[in-house]
C-alpha cells in the first residue's frame, strides 16, 4: 500500500481506535495509579523527543507506545480524584464519547447551512442549561471556548449598546473614555477583555470587597459617581459569581439595580458558581442575574464536560450581531437571508466552530438533571466538610467562607510568628503536591498566602478528600519537626 496516499485504512482505525478506548476505560477507571501532578523538570518532555519531524510515516503502534512512555509522565492528571487545584474539572463518560464523535464528523458549525444539527443542536443544549441554573426565558445562548472569549464579547457588546460612539465602525479614536467596574476579586479575564478592547487597564475600575470578598454595592455608586465628575463614560459592571480565589458573590440584585439606574450593562461571569443553581437549594447563586444583560457559565469547569465548553448567555442578541456581523460574499447563504436560521459566526470573534454541543448534550442527557444536582451537592457537602475539619483543628485557620466546595485555608501552628507563616504555608503547599497524591493550588487573600482545595472532579469522594487532609496535616507536622 502507497502510505503516502489517503487517510489510515478503515481497518487500521478500528484496531487502534478500540485500543485506546480500551486505554481510557482502564484509565479513567484508575487515574490514581499516576501521580497527580506530573513529576517532571522543565524541558524534560521536549529533550525526550526527536527535533525534527519523521520524513516517512510511522507505526500508529509506536506513536501509541511513545505516547504512554514520553507523554504521559508530563501529563498533570486533572482526572484525578485528588485534583483539588485551580477549579477541578472532569472528563467525563459521556463527555469525552460526546468529544469522539465531534472531531469524527469535523463539522464546522460556522453557518447553520454548515452544519444545521451543529447549530440546533447548540440552541437546544444551551436552553436547556440555561433551564437547568433556572434563567428565564429571553436569553440567546451561544457556545465559546472559554469564559475569557465570553467575557471578551460581552464587553464588546455592551460598548456598542451603550455608549453613542460607533466603535465598531470608527475606532476608538474620538470616542469616550470607557470605565468598567468589577470587583478587586474578578477574574484576570475581565481586565484582559479591556486590554484587548482597547479601554486600557486604566479603563478598568477595581471595586473594593466586604469582609466576605464580595463587591461593595455602595462603593461602585461611589465610584460610578466620581468617574462621571471626572469625564469618564462608565459603561459596564462586570459582576462575579464565585470569584477564582474563594467562589465569593457579589450582590448581584444590589449591582442590577445600580446598573438600571445608570445605565450600564450588567454582565455577570459566573463561570464556576453559576453551575451551583442546578442545584435547587443553590438557585440563590445566580440571584439578581435574571437582570443581566449577559452572563457566562463553563459548564467544563463544574459540569462534567470535557474543556473547552462555556456557555454564554446575552439578553440582546442583536447588540451582540451588530458588534460581530460581518458577511462577506463567500460566506452568505439563502437560509441566512431568507430565513429566521441563526448563523453562530454572527456572534462572537471566531469563524470556525467546533461542534461543542454535541459533548455537552450527551453528558446532560446520560446525568439527567437529578444525576447532575446529585454530584455537585455531594461535591458541596465535601467542601463544607472539610471546611468544618479546618476550624476544628488548632493548626490551621479559614481564610474566607466556603459558600460551595472550594476551601480556602492555611496553616497557623502555635507559636509562629505572623511573618514565618508566608514562608511555612508555601513550603506546605509545595510538600504536599510533591508527594504527588494530592495537588491543590493557592492564592493570595488580605496578602496572606492561601492553600485553596476545590472539589469539583465528578470521581472524588470523602475518602479522597480525607486523605487529602490527612496528608496536608501530615506534612505539616514533618516540615515543623524538621525546623
Ligand atoms: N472567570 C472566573 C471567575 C474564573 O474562575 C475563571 C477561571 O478559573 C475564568 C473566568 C476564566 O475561565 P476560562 O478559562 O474559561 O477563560
Amino acid at each position: 500500500m502507497d502510505r503516502r496516499q489517503g487517510d489510515m485504512p478503515p481497518e487500521e482505525f478500528e484496531e487502534h481506535g478500540r485500543r485506546a478506548v480500551e486505554w481510557v476505560a482502564e484509565y479513567l477507571a484508575h487515574p490514581d495509579r499516576f501521580p497527580v501532578l506530573a513529576q517532571v523538570a522543565p524541558g524534560q518532555i521536549r529533550a525526550a523527543l526527536p527535533a525534527h519531524p519523521p520524513e516517512q510515516g510511522e507505526p500508529m503502534e509506536a506513536i501509541l507506545a511513545d505516547f504512554e512512555r514520553v507523554i504521559l509522565p508530563g501529563i498533570t492528571h486533572w482526572n484525578h480524584p485528588s485534583f483539588f487545584a485551580y477549579f477541578a474539572i472532569s472528563g467525563s463518560g459521556p463527555g469525552i464519547l460526546g468529544e469522539l464523535l465531534a472531531s469524527a464528523l469535523n463539522v464546522n458549525g460556522m453557518l447553520w447551512k454548515t452544519s444545521p444539527a451543529a447549530t440546533e443542536l447548540e440552541e437546544v443544549a444551551l436552553d436547556w442549561l440555561r433551564q437547568l441554573v433556572g434563567l428565564p426565558e429571553g436569553f440567546m445562548g451561544i457556545i465559546m471556548d472559554t469564559a475569557s472569549m465570553a467575557s471578551l464579547c460581552a464587553l464588546a457588546a455592551a460598548r456598542e449598546a451603550v455608549t453613542e460612539h460607533r466603535f465598531r465602525e470608527d475606532g476608538a479614536a474620538g470616542g469616550p473614555r470607557l470605565r468598567l467596574y468589577t470587583s478587586e476579586q474578578a477574574h484576570s479575564s475581565i481586565e484582559k477583555a479591556a486590554i484587548v478592547l482597547g479601554l486600557g487597564r486604566a479603563g478598568v475600575r477595581k471595586i473594593s470587597v466586604d469582609d466576605a470578598f464580595r463587591m461593595d454595592a455602595e462603593a461602585l455608586r461611589t465610584a460610578v459617581a466620581e468617574d462621571r465628575r471626572e469625564g469618564w463614560r462608565p459603561f459596564c459592571v462586570a459582576a462575579t459569581v464565585g470569584t477564582t480565589s474563594t467562589t465569593s458573590v457579589d450582590p448581584v440584585p444590589a449591582i442590577a439595580a445600580i446598573c438600571r439606574a445608570e445605565g450600564l450593562w450588567l454582565h455577570v461571569d459566573g463561570a464556576y458558581a453559576g453551575i451551583a443553581a442546578v442545584v435547587p437549594e443553590f438557585r440563590w447563586a445566580l440571584a439578581g442575574a435574571e437582570q443581566a444583560d449577559s452572563i457566562v457559565i463553563n459548564p467544563h469547569k463544574w459540569l462534567f464536560t470535557p474543556i473547552d465548553c462555556s456557555a454564554f448567555y446575552c439578553r440582546h442578541p442583536e447588540v451582540l450581531r451588530a458588534a460581530f456581523s460581518l458577511v462577506p460574499e463567500y460566506l452568505r447563504t439563502a437560509e441566512a437571508e431568507q430565513t429566521e436560521v441563526r448563523d453562530f459566526m454572527d456572534y462572537g470573534v471566531q469563524l470556525g466552530r467546533r461542534f461543542r454541543a454535541l459533548k455537552l448534550w450527551m453528558v446532560l442527557r446520560y446525568f439527567g438533571r437529578e444525576g447532575l444536582a446529585a454530584r455537585l451537592r455531594e461535591h458541596i457537602r465535601l467542601g463544607q466538610a472539610l471546611a468544618g475539619w479546618i476550624d476544628a483543628d488548632p493548626d490551621f485557620e479559614r481564610m474566607a467562607p466556603t459558600p460551595f466546595s472550594t476551601v480556602c485555608f492555611r496553616a497557623r501552628p502555635s507559636g509562629r510568628p505572623p511573618e514565618a507563616l508566608e514562608g511555612l504555608n508555601a513550603a506546605l503547599l509545595d510538600a504536599v503536591n510533591a508527594t504527588g497524591r494530592a495537588y491543590l493550588s493557592h492564592t493570595k487573600l488580605r496578602g496572606r498566602y492561601t492553600m485553596r482545595c476545590a472539589i469539583g472532579n465528578i470521581r472524588t469522594t470523602e475518602a479522597h478528600v480525607r486523605d487529602a487532609w490527612a496528608l496536608i496535616r501530615g506534612e505539616l507536622r514533618r516540615l515543623l519537626d524538621a525546623s
